[in-house]
């Protein structure tokens, strides 16, 4: 209903600026016509004039209408002078004497002209004035209806009038299906629960990284048990002014209610509902009464309200914990990223409705994407559709899927960016140096493709992709992952010297200070801080909280992250010294093909060799 009555507004929006346009458009006209009609622009001359000029034999015609005296001159169409007589005389009777061969008309006085000229004149400034009245008078009550919903909550509905998702159209996450199966129960069957005295959950969280899926699982709750769906942004709550915060969620649980049995998704509501001590900065307050609205609102369901909400965070330990306390948010389904069959299925999901063609390899593409969300996989099904259409194509083929997944992973070919010839060898040294460091080194995914062709915003890219998903990941494979990092800014050095490095590897070196940072941090991989993490979920949020750790060992964190560093610019340089000759070589292949795949760079480097000091471990 609330639909049909804001298209209702905005037709008769529509038709009365319609209506004021019609009429501006007809005054406007009728202001032109008077403007050009005869009489209104002739050059008014004595009388006496004409009769001398009409004696001369330079006039064709006058026509009398009233006490004026249209003329038309010798050789002209139409007139081009006017003269006005006594109006109680005729011209004859003014003391003149025509006798030229004249054709003299006499009419009726006519001011039709002078008539729509005046309305037009009055008419259009009035007009133009009232319109501006209206169109203030509209703007008024555009921000006053603004400012009454303001307190409104932006929630969108989801009704029978949207696709209605189900479990089927979701592929994978099983687990997660099957306990939502559970919540679809309590919607369909209330009475069931109630007999039993159980306690329908009011709150559910769905945990998972972003694009995994959890807006859509919980539209598919609402789409298989057939009720609507509220879904809002934990952002959408927060504005400016104290109280708007509060304000929507009371509007937003009045609508479900009234709805209900019904569905609220709150996406992101650890924009509002942060723990409260990492919280800090502007906007506290604002928070702090959001966040307690929504628990008073939770806390005053009663068993027969129907109303289950439903929220998505990524970050459950960022949450305050009074959200979580039974009653609330006390259900928590994870949604995790998509293992190789699930992405396999999200794939074959996504393509159903596409033609693809016999070439095209999901498995291998499913193989390939470890660590990419449903999202992903969504977006590089329909980038390979654009693909394909801008290449006039009827169907997908296997390289437009490639092509996709290349550029939703490290961006789009900038061909078309200009490089010299001294900066297209020093790319293929650099990224030459990455692929052999991470080629030979053991614990290092092997290389995927290499190219100097500049993407996204690099200027070459070395790929690297595990043959198989992984949960975990060792210290060796971090310690190859910080030297093949490495490898490309000491390809530089070996090449040009000290003086030669360029600025090329800033990507390299922040990736590689992170990990560094994170293997210290997070994993307890250091040597003197071995096991201990000092790992803080709300990092940048201290807000003058104490760090949990001293200053000593903040100073032993940063000397052992340079020490891994340092250790892993060590090995890459001497694994590059050993192989100097590959190196050159697949530097000059890169400047001969640009871009290489897996097989052509395995073929180039074969016959490397791994240095005893560099191994870790056997
Ligand atoms: P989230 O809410 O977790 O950020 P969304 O539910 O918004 O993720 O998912 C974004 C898009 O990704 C969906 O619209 C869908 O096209 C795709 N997607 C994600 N997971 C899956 C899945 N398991 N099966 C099919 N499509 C998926």
């Amino acid at each position: 209903m609330a639909v049909s009555g804001k298209a209702q507004k905005k037709k008769n929006l529509n038709f009365a600026r319609l209506t004021v346009f019609w009429v501006m458009m007809f005054l406007i006209g009728l202001a032109l016509i008077s403007l050009f009609m005869p009489n209104q622009n002739l050059e008014t001359v004595p009388i006496s004039d004409v009769v001398r000029r009409a004696n001369a034999g330079e006039v064709e015609k006058l026509e009398i209408r009233g006490n004026e005296v249209i003329v038309t001159l010798r050789g002209e169409e139409y007139p081009t002078e006017m003269a006005r007589r006594d109006s109680s005389a005729s011209i004859f009777d003014q003391g003149l004497e025509l006798d030229a061969p004249v054709e003299i008309t006499v009419s009726e006085p006519s001011n039709t002209g002078e008539i729509i000229g005046n309305v037009a004149i009055f008419a259009l400034p009035t007009l133009i004035i009232i319109g501006f009245f209206v169109f203030m008078m509209r703007q008024a009550q555009g921000q006053n209806s603004q400012a009454m919903s303001f307190g409104k909550s932006k929630a969108k509905l989801y009704g029978a009038d949207k696709k209605k998702v189900l479990f089927t159209d979701i592929a994978g996450n099983e687990n997660a299906k099957q306990d939502l199966n559970e919540v679809v129960d309590f919607l369909k069957h209330p009475k069931k629960y109630e007999q039993l005295g159980a306690r329908i959950p009011s709150g559910v969280l769905l945990v998972g990284n972003p694009g995994t899926g959890k807006t859509m699982m919980a539209r598919a709750v609402a789409g298989e048990a057939g009720v609507p769906f509220f879904s809002i942004s934990g952002s959408e709550f927060v504005e400016m002014f104290a109280g708007v915060g509060a304000s929507r969620v009371r509007d937003l649980f009045q609508k479900a209610k009234k709805n209900a049995p019904s569905i609220i998704f709150i996406d992101e509501i650890d924009a509002v509902a942060r723990k409260r001590e990492s919280r800090g900065g502007g906007g506290r307050e604002e928070h702090e009464q959001t966040l307690n609205q929504i628990l008073v609102e939770m806390d005053g369901f009663e068993n027969e309200t129907g109303v289950i909400v439903m929220a998505a965070t990524n970050r459950l330990d960022m949450l305050d914990p009074a959200l979580l306390r039974p009653g609330r948010f006390d259900r928590h389904i994870k949604v995790t990223l998509p293992e190789r069959v699930d992405r396999l299925e999200i794939l074959k999901v996504h393509f159903k409705k596409k033609p693809a063609d016999s070439s095209v390899d999901l498995e291998a593409m499913a193989a390939k994407t470890a660590g990419s969300s449903g999202a992903d996989l969504a977006n590089i099904a329909n980038e390979a559709a654009i693909i394909a259409a801008r290449g006039n194509r009827k169907t997908i083929t296997n390289d437009d899927l490639v092509e996709a997944f290349e550029k939703v992973a490290i961006g789009p070919e900038r061909k078309s960016k200009v490089m010299s010839d001294h900066e297209k060898e020093l790319t293929a040294y650099h990224e030459a140096g990455h692929a052999v460091v991470g080629h030979v080194l053991p614990d290092s995914d092997p290389v995927h493709k290499v190219t100097i062709i500049p993407r996204g915003h690099t200027g070459g890219v070395t790929w690297f992709i595990p043959p198989e998903d992984r949960s975990y990941k060792s210290i060796y494979e971090f310690k190859d992952v910080l030297a093949r990092a490495m490898g490309g800014r000491q390809a530089e050095k070996m090449k040009y010297g000290e003086g030669g490095v360029t600025t090329g590897a800033g990507s390299d070196l922040r990736i590689a200070t992170d990990t560094a940072r994170a293997m210290v941090v997070e994993e307890g991989m250091s040597v003197n801080l071995k096991d201990q993490v000092f790992h803080r979920d709300d990092e940048g949020f201290f807000a003058g909280i104490a760090k949990p750790f001293s200053e000593k060992t903040q100073e032993e964190i940063d000397k052992e992250v340079a020490g891994l560093i340092k250790e892993a610019v060590v090995r890459a340089e001497k694994i590059l010294t050993a192989n100097k000759k590959f190196v050159d070589a697949l530097a000059k292949e890169l400047l001969a093909k640009e871009t290489l795949e897996e097989e052509e760079v395995k073929k180039v480097l074969t016959g490397t060799v791994l240095p005893k000091d560099v191994k870790l471990h056997d």
